[in-house]
């Protein structure tokens, strides 16, 4: 039988935002001694700014970011939402079709009957369109028109008001092991990781290498402690379910992520992880 403290537990987790599925994860969840992060929309706030549209000769921005709103309108990506609020113009559904999501790369579909590519470094490289080397601190969203780059769109993202703190609480609770997976560059991966204290940092993972790359986590844990993975859902929830505890974004996730998640956090914040953990203590303190 359960003891009715855990659902103490659980009642003053929810109370605080944090939904907690079921007792045996607060007995889980005071056992962590490994956070493994998600970038986009779990660390940052996953709401892009473009920063600049850079584009080649005979092209102009306003082509460039009519293209990428339009098959960006068909993905629920942050990156493509944020390209698509930025487009002032309507939308005209119409012009696109044959579009394909590329999970972790970008959309390939055709644009007023022209093939167009608009996505990352990889998704260029798969249709083998040289792309310029681009000095900008930011994330490239590049785009091609058959078969020639034309343009690239440089957007950032920002910190969650509460990240570095969150990252600290953990720290201060022992918790020493803390990991960033991520899909973006690897540039921008390292300087997130340096902002807010995460040293260990790998980066341009496809979707399944994220889910690898965990498993390599699992597989080298000497310790019997648990091992949690927070992310938002968007290209990263089979690794919430790998995780011995998933967290999942509440306010900005998929619904498939609530959904194979342990913990959902309504309110996104990364503090709230370390007050689950104490929540977890406390409560199994009370029990025995
Ligand atoms: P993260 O791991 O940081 O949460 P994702 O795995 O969701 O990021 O995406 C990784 C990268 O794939 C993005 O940084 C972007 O370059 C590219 N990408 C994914 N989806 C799209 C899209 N809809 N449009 C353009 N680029 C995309
Ligand atoms: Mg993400």
């Amino acid at each position: 039988s359960i003891p009715l403290g855990y659902f103490g537990g659980i009642g003053g987790a929810s109370r605080n935002g944090i939904l907690i599925k079921g007792g045996n994860f607060i007995e889980a969840l005071k056992q962590v001694d490994t956070v493994v992060f998600d970038k986009t929309g779990t660390l940052t706030k996953g709401r892009f700014h473009i920063k600049e549209i850079l584009v080649e000769k005979d092209y102009n921005d306003k082509e460039v970011l009519e293209i990428a709103a339009h098959v960006e309108y068909f993905s629920n990506h942050p990156i493509a939402q944020s390209i698509v609020e930025t487009y002032s113009n309507e939308i005209d559904e119409s012009k696109v079709s044959n579009l394909k999501e590329l999970s972790g790369k970008g959309i390939k579909a055709q644009f007023d009957k022209k093939d167009v590519l608009v996505g990352n470094k990889k998704l260029m490289k798969d249709s083998e369109i040289n792309i310029p080397n681009i000095n900008q601190n930011g994330t490239n969203i590049y785009v091609a028109i058959e078969g020639k780059y034309v343009g690239t769109i440089i957007i950032t993202d920002e910190l969650k008001s509460d990240t570095k703190k969150g990252i600290e609480l953990l720290k201060k609770m022992g918790i020493s092991k803390l990991v960033m997976l991520t899909g973006d560059h690897k540039n921008i991966a390292e300087n997130i990781g340096k902002e807010v204290g995460i040293d260990e940092v790998y980066s341009e993972l496809l979707p399944h290498e994220k889910v690898e790359k965990l498993e390599l986590i699992i597989d080298n844990h000497k310790s019997s402690g648990k091992i949690m993975f927070v992310g938002d859902g968007i290209n990263d929830a089979p690794v919430l379910a790998r995780a011995d505890i998933g967290v999942a974004m509440g306010g900005l996730g998929s619904d498939a992520a609530i959904e194979s998640a342990d913990v959902v956090l309504m309110t996104d914040e990364i503090s709230k992880i370390s007050m689950a953990i104490r929540i977890s203590k406390y409560t199994n303190k009370i029990v025995w």
